[in-house]
C-alpha cells in the first residue's frame, strides 16, 4: 500500500517578504490579504490522522514545515517541532531569518536542516527582492547558526543563495560568510516561483512589463536548455508527495496554493482516495501543456555551478546493508566512522564485509535527493567491483562502468554486484556525491 514519503504541512501561510517572482511575495506587493497560521493543536490532530491513516512514511519519510509562508512567523513554532521530534519524524525548516527564533535543544536531533533563502549579499540586492532588511537578516542567520552550534549541531543550517543577474558577484561573499559560520551553502538560479508566471512564460502570455523585469534579473535562458531533454514518459513527481496548506486541505502539489484546494485532509480515508482526486487537478493541463511540471521539478540543474557543500562528511552519511540470509535490516548496516573527504571533494569510506554475506547495498545518502559523480567501487585488492542503482538513473558511463547518478528520491540505493568466485572482504567506497535540497 502506498504512503507518502514526502510531506509539506504550512504552519504559516503569511510572509513578510516581498519577493517579486514567488506567490506569496506577489500577493504582499499588491496588497492581497493572504494566508493563515496553523496552531499546536491543529498541527496534532492533522499528524496523529496522518499516522493512523498510514499515509505517511514515518521511517524514511521527510516533512517540511513550510510551504509558501514563513514558519518563523508561527508563534508557536518550537511547540509544533517539538510534537514532530517527540514522533519521531524527520523534518526540515525554511526561513527569511527575518525573525530570529532559537530551536529548543530537544527540536534538533530530528531536523535535517535549516534552509535559509537569500537573495543577495549586499544591501542593495537583498533589497531588490526581499525587502527586508539586510543587516539584521545577516545578523540573524550568525546567531542561529551559533545557537545551533552551542547544542551541538554544525551545519544544519543550509544557505540557499538565490542567483540572479545582479548578484552573481556576491556569491563568493555569501560563501566565504558561510565557511565562517559553519552553515552549507548551496547557491540555486532563481526562477519564476509562481505557477501563473512560470506557465505564462513558457507559454508566451507573460506580461510585458513583469517580462522586461525578469528577463533583466533572472536567467531565463536555462528554460530553453531543459526544454531540450523534455522526456515524454516523465511522470509529475509531485504526485509523490502530500501537501497541506495551513487550513489542512490538500493541495495538488506544491506548486499551487489553497485555491486549488482538493478538500479537508478529514475527508479522506485513504491514500487511494487522494490519488483518485488528484487525477483530475485541471491545472495539471496547463501544467503538461507548458511542460512546467517538467522543468518545476528539475531542480538539480537549478544548482548553480555545482558548488559543493564544504561539510560533505556531515551532511552525507553512505552506509551499507549485508544481507546474511535474513533480507536487509537496520541492524546489520555498516557506517565508515573515518570516512575522508580530499581536496576534489570525493569522500572515500572502507566498509568489512563479513565472510557470510549473500548481498550488499549501498545507501550513499539519507533522506536526500542526491547527483553523484565519478563513483567507484573496489575490492581490497583495488579490483572493480561492479554496482547499479536501484532507483536512481544512470547520467554516464565510461570503459562500461557507470561514472554517475542522479537519484530523483529521497531513499538512494545502489545493488554492490558481489562476484560469486571471490567475495571481497572489504569494499572501498570512491564518490563526488551532491546532496540536492
Ligand atoms: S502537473 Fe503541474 S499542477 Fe499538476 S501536480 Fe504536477 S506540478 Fe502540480
Amino acid at each position: 500500500m502506498k504512503k507518502y514519503k514526502h510531506l509539506v504541512v504550512e504552519i504559516s501561510g503569511i510572509c513578510n517578504a516581498k519577493c517579486k517572482y514567488c506567490t506569496t511575495g506577489i500577493k504582499n506587493i499588491n496588497n492581497i490579504k493572504n494566508g493563515g497560521v496553523l496552531s499546536k493543536d491543529d498541527f496534532i490532530k492533522a499528524i496523529d490522522y496522518i499516522l493512523e491513516n498510514n499515509f505517511f512514511d514515518k521511517e524514511n519519510g521527510q516533512l517540511e514545515l513550510f510551504s509558501w509562508g514563513e514558519p518563523f512567523l508561527n508563534n508557536q513554532l518550537n511547540e509544533i517541532c517539538s510534537e514532530v521530534s517527540k514522533r519521531k519524524i524527520h523534518y526540515r525548516l525554511s526561513t527569511n531569518a527575518s525573525v530570529l527564533k532559537y530551536l529548543d535543544n530537544e527540536n534538533i536531533e530530528y531536523l535535517d536542516d535549516l534552509c535559509i533563502s537569500i537573495s543577495g549579499f549586499t544591501e542593495k540586492s537583498y533589497k531588490k527582492i526581499h525587502g527586508l532588511d539586510f543587516n539584521h537578516v545577516v545578523s540573524n542567520i550568525k546567531k542561529m547558526s551559533d545557537h545551533l552550534r552551542n547544542c551541538g549541531y554544525e551545519y544544519k543550517i543550509v544557505m540557499n543563495f538565490h542567483v540572479y543577474q545582479f548578484n552573481i558577484g556576491e556569491i563568493e561573499l555569501a560563501e566565504k560568510f558561510c565557511e565562517e559560520n559553519k552553515i552549507t551553502f548551496i547557491p540555486h538560479v532563481a526562477y519564476l516561483a509562481d505557477f501563473k508566471y512560470f506557465n505564462d512564460f513558457l507559454l508566451n502570455k507573460m506580461d510585458y512589463k513583469i517580462m522586461k523585469e525578469a528577463s533583466q534579473e533572472l536567467m531565463l535562458g536555462i528554460f530553453d536548455d531543459l526544454n531540450e531533454k523534455f522526456d515524454e514518459k516523465y511522470i509529475c513527481k509531485q504526485k509523490n508527495s502530500l501537501i497541506l496548506d495551513e487550513y489542512l486541505n490538500i493541495l495538488p502539489c506544491a506548486f499551487l496554493t489553497s485555491n486549488n484546494s482538493l478538500g479537508s485532509l478529514f475527508e479522506f480515508k485513504t491514500v487511494e482516495e487522494i490519488e483518485n482526486v488528484r487525477e483530475s487537478v485541471k491545472e495539471c493541463e496547463t501544467c503538461y501543456k507548458s511542460k512546467a511540471y517538467y522543468l518545476v521539478n528539475q531542480d538539480k540543474y537549478f544548482l548553480y555551478g555545482y558548488k559543493k557543500p564544504t561539510n560533505k562528511h556531515l551532511f552525507v552519511s553512505p552506509h551499507i546493508y549485508i544481507n546474511k540470509g535474513y533480507g536487509y535490516s537496520e541492524e546489520n548496516t555498516l557506517y565508515d566512522k573515518n570516512m575522508s573527504l580530499n581536496e576534489n571533494g570525493v569522500i572515500t569510506c572502507k566498509f568489512e564485509i563479513p565472510e557470510e554475506v549473500i548481498s550488499v547495498r549501498l545507501d550513499p545518502i539519507e533522506r536526500s535527493k542526491c547527483f553523484i559523480k565519478n563513483i567507484n567501487i573496489a575490492d581490497e585488492n583495488g579490483n572493480t567491483v561492479e554496482f547499479k542503482p536501484i532507483n536512481g538513473s544512470i547520467l554516464s558511463n565510461k570503459n562500461n562502468h557507470i561514472t554517475s547518478i542522479y537519484f530523483d528520491n529521497t531513499d538512494p540505493q545502489i545493488d554492490i554486484i558481489l562476484s560469486k568466485k571471490q567475495k571481497p572482504k572489504m569494499l572501498i567506497v570512491d564518490m563526488d556525491i551532491e546532496k540536492i535540497l
